[in-house]
């Protein structure tokens, strides 16, 4: 925090923020002197509850009930899942008025996208590639969840991720470090905001620390095996970049790095985290991964795996109980020294400060501005505009979009259509299921009872059955409704069909090993494709889908995600061309599942293309080409952009200048992004074939020319060695610029 306000604030300010991080420094100092060993170990232990005032019902059980007693012990420092003001105000007056020293509570919470007011899920706000869209939708989210009690959010995931088979690429922002660093920067501005003490802020938590994008084969929860290079080149840069603007927290990872799960990882949480990257936040485990490193095969008992985990530089257990179970009698045995209890101690204390909690415990309970925030209008027209600016267009032949609203007749398709719930994608509260627009409802409002539905086919069983840990159970085989839907295709002019995946069916715990269209979805498409080839596909899902028929035969394809609650409006303003699409894939869409992991940032082999002996090798399948569908930075507009004059001009040794000429060559008004991409030629170690290094989203008049220029320096022309140290090595650059990462027009420039 420091750090970011000495760049923003006047002199004054700076002092006033330095002198409130001292008096800060101080009490907490003071309050460590009177803690016992146990009530610091307290701050160290997490419990998730829904409990109220009048504790856990005997329903709960014995768990439970000895959770609640260690909350009135002083030996719970944090809660999660808890909701809404009245219950945290219940818990933290337990914590403030029953305990010794009345250390407020911390209380956390996933708001992943959007506290009640769902917005899209992380990948589809990340196809925005709108920085400023996408903090606002943060901060909204912040506002909403403090208002609602809530101090702080486990968001945002910044694992890079090349494998759309893990289902949890949806809370993320897709593939590249580049991108991803610039947008987990505005997500953690946007939930923390310049004064954590303000009532509309919470701490944020880079999450999840680090590389569990690189579960082998997309795996949830599989083990990690990737090379020293990919870890400070990939999955540390999105990590180090939040660090540098203040995030509060981070949370470890279920994962192995090297073969020691990150909770119990010295080298990530310690050397690189704390000491490398000066992070004086706090960490906290994932859900019970201290206790899993038993599981792991790494520590004998959970004895072991707290001094493991404290060791390595966990601060807080979430629900394990180690710490609080275990620390007191390793400090006492010696095996752990107490400065370690302390440091983890201060981190915290030191969010709590920081957040206002024991200026005032109750600042974020108050019911009547809860009642006055939560849900707010303003809210809404925000995330509308955050879902149509996620929506990506995919292809779109003979002009089929946008749909001419004299058009008569319009045939919506598809069970995701008149889904309510499945648009707001995963990680809401269950309260808010059925609160989304649909499609059919969006539709509605521009040709009323005049637009027809039919179902078709199911996508899977209803909501009840899509518990956390429960298999999917999708409803593989029943076509019966597939001839009350041709019969409706034959007689309508366009079809709408509206086909993907569930909500449920990406997100944690989600992972598939198919990505094509679930259930009879893909055979009712080609039914349909067969009486009535004015098809408008709108997909909605939660990862890349190898969709290669739809794409070869379908005129257009429409994007969508999970947009959250205004779904259906987005998706109508876009289909009617009310709204311009600008999307841009923030990951790699497979043309089939094999060839996943598939991304864009790869590295040259030996053989791309080697003629020997009068053979051609090259690295290949014999039954797909190593073509994407749709590849990295791609999507369409309603308008069309042309690139041109690419200049290169060196202003000094290692400052380069590109700049380029857009321009709308079409007819209507539309925002491109800009993506510059460099290739370093060679260097000690492979280099990239492409990587992002700048983007833009630039809007222009019909017929309108713009130049764009983006500046090049050391920070985006060096690299991490494998011994983790950031170098700039001389030699040649191919940059490249254009509106997806296979563009073509490139230049050429050396650096001394
Ligand atoms: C997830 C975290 C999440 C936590 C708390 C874990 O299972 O991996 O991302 O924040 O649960 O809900």
């Amino acid at each position: 925090n420091a750090q970011k306000h000495n760049r923003e604030q006047a002199p004054e300010q700076i002092m006033k923020t330095h002198s409130n991080q001292l008096r800060i420094e101080h009490r907490i100092d003071s309050l460590l002197g009177i803690m016992t060993l146990e009530e610091k170990i307290g701050q160290m232990n997490q419990y998730s509850g829904f409990w109220d005032a009048t504790g856990p019902t005997p329903q709960e059980g014995d768990q439970a009930a000895a959770k609640y007693e260690d909350l009135k012990n002083g030996l719970v420092g944090s809660m999660l899942n808890v909701k809404g003001v009245s219950q945290i105000k219940a818990l933290q007056k337990i914590a403030v008025e029953e305990t010794r020293l009345g250390i407020p509570l911390i209380f956390g919470f996933d708001v992943i996208h959007g506290y009640k007011t769902i917005s899209p899920i992380p990948l589809a706000e990340s196809a925005s590639w709108d920085l400023v869209a996408i903090k606002k939708s943060a901060q909204n989210a912040a506002e909403e969840a403090a208002a609602s009690g809530i101090n702080w959010t486990f968001a945002p995931m910044v694992d890079i991720s090349r494998d759309a088979r893990w289902g949890r690429v949806m809370e993320g922002a897709g593939e590249d470090p580049y991108l991803g660093s610039k947008i987990g920067v505005a997500r953690v501005e946007g939930f923390q905001g310049d004064n954590l003490a303000s009532r509309k802020t919470i701490a944020a938590c880079a999450k999840h620390f680090a590389a569990y994008g690189f579960v082998e084969s997309g795996r949830e929860y599989n083990t990690v095996d990737i090379g020293t290079s990919t870890v400070y080149n990939v999955v540390f840069p999105p990590f180090k970049a939040v660090t540098e603007v203040g995030v509060r927290t981070f949370m470890n990872a279920f994962n192995l790095l090297n073969d020691i799960p990150a909770t119990g990882n010295e080298f990530l949480q310690r050397d690189v985290l704390k000491n490398e990257w000066n992070f004086n936040g706090f960490v906290v485990s994932d859900w019970g991964s201290i206790g899993e490193m038993e599981t792991h095969g790494y520590a004998k008992n959970l004895k072991q795996s707290a001094e493991l985990a404290i060791k390595a530089g966990s601060d807080m257990d979430m629900e394990s109980s180690a710490y609080v179970k275990e620390l007191v009698n390793l400090v006492a045995e010696g095996k752990v020294e107490e400065h370690l209890v302390d440091d983890a101690v201060k981190r915290i204390l030191r969010v709590k400060f920081e957040l206002g909690l024991f200026e005032d415990p109750y600042r974020y309970c108050n019911e009547e501005y809860e009642k006055k925030v939560v849900g707010k209008k303003e809210f809404h027209e925000d995330a509308l505009d955050m879902a149509k600016k996620s929506i990506v267009l995919l292809k779109n032949e003979n002009n089929l979009l946008p749909l001419k609203k004299e058009q008569q007749k319009i045939a919506v398709i598809g069970a995701l259509a008149s889904d309510k719930t499945s648009p707001l994608g995963n990680w809401v509260l269950a309260g808010e299921n059925g609160s989304a627009i649909s499609v059919l409802e969006g539709l509605k409002q521009y040709k009323g009872n005049s637009i027809k539905y039919a179902k078709g086919a199911d996508v899977a069983l209803p909501d009840s059955k899509l518990n956390f840990t429960q298999e999917l159970d999708v409803n593989e085989s029943d076509t019966s409704g597939f001839s009350e839907a041709i019969a409706l295709a034959k007689k309508s002019d366009v079809v709408v069909m509206v086909l993907g995946e569930h909500g449920l069916q990406s997100g944690e715990a989600r992972s598939r090993t198919n990505i094509d269209l679930p259930g009879v979805q893909q055979e009712l498409l080609e039914t349909i494709y067969k009486v009535n080839k004015n098809i408008v596909l709108v997909l909605t899902n939660g990862r890349p889908l190898a969709i290669t028929w739809a794409s070869e035969n379908i005129p257009a394809i429409v994007e969508a995600w999970q947009l959250g609650v205004q779904s259906g409006n987005a998706i109508a303003q876009v289909l009617y061309g009310d709204y311009n699409p600008s999307g841009k894939l923030p990951m790699t869409f497979p043309r089939s599942v094999g060839q996943v992991p598939i991304y864009y940032n790869n590295k040259r082999t030996g053989r791309p293309n080697v003629e020997i002996r009068k053979e051609v090798f090259k690295s290949r399948y014999i039954d797909e080409t190593n073509e994407p569908l749709y590849p990295f930075g791609f999507g369409l507009s309603y308008t069309m952009f042309s690139y041109e004059h690419i200049k290169i001009n060196k202003t000094s040794k290692r400052n380069i200048k590109v700049s380029v000429e857009l321009t709308n060559t079409g007819t209507i008004k539309g925002k491109e992004v800009v993506q510059l991409y460099i290739h370093d030629k060679y260097g000690s170690i492979v280099r990239p074939l492409k990587e992002l290094k700048g983007f833009e989203l630039v809007e222009l008049e019909a017929k309108e020319t713009k130049t764009i220029e983006f500046t090049l320096t050391e920070k985006e022309l060096g690299f991490y060695t494998n011994k983790g140290e950031f170098v700039v090595e001389p030699g040649a650059f191919n940059v490249f610029v254009g509106g997806s990462s296979n563009t073509t027009l490139s230049g050429e420039f050396s650096i001394e």
